[in-house]
């Protein structure tokens, strides 16, 4: 085996996308997905055990910066970064479409400000869960403003208005580019 010596003694603590490992290797037989149910047991365990150690809202913006993680390393890796936005929009739907975690649409766009409202329907993290009243995808809004702030290099402040876990069948997002 051929070592990278850069990649040796990189800690798992330190993201890196390389350090997402071989899937297709590893896995073998069982290949590269897992039921929704298993992913959603680690998201609101997770979510429960860091809740009761600081409190729901600190819990949430934690959830919140590993989406914004997230959102930048999959830009960054997975998507075109100089398309025009129609591009770049097409191509971002397919991806996630093709990696099961939404239907994406966006639904606005005001280009004089840079604001945006996208929908998200049959998403990973909500669609199903009992109506508890509570918008529930801060790791959605954290992902999707990484992926703005990466596409458009102004930092995206993005807030979820509708969610499967408050009544609605769909995830909605609005978003615009910080003071
Ligand atoms: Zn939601």
């Amino acid at each position: 085996m051929i070592e990278n010596i850069f990649m040796r003694g990189q800690k798992h603590s330190e993201f890196s996308w390389e350090n997402l490992g071989d899937i297709k290797e590893g896995r073998g037989d069982l290949g590269e997905y897992v039921p929704v149910k298993i992913y959603r047991l680690m998201m609101y365990t997770m979510l429960s055990v860091m809740s009761k150690d600081m409190g729901e809202d600190k819990a949430n913006d934690y959830f919140r910066e590993a989406g914004f993680l997230a959102g930048t390393e999959f830009a960054k890796h997975e998507l075109s970064l100089h398309s025009d936005l129609s591009n770049f929009i097409s191509e971002l739907q397919s991806k996630l479409k093709d990696y099961r975690v939404c239907i994406l649409r966006l639904e606005e766009h005001d280009p004089a400000t840079g604001n945006v409202v996208v929908s998200a329907y049959q998403d990973l993290d909500c669609s199903g869960l009992p109506i508890t009243n509570e918008t529930v995808c801060h790791y959605d809004e954290g992902f999707i403003s990484g992926i703005l702030t990466a596409y458009s290099g102004k930092k995206y402040s993005v807030k979820e208005v509708d969610c499967w876990a408050n009544g609605n069948r769909v995830c909605r997002f609005k978003g615009g580019p910080e003071a």
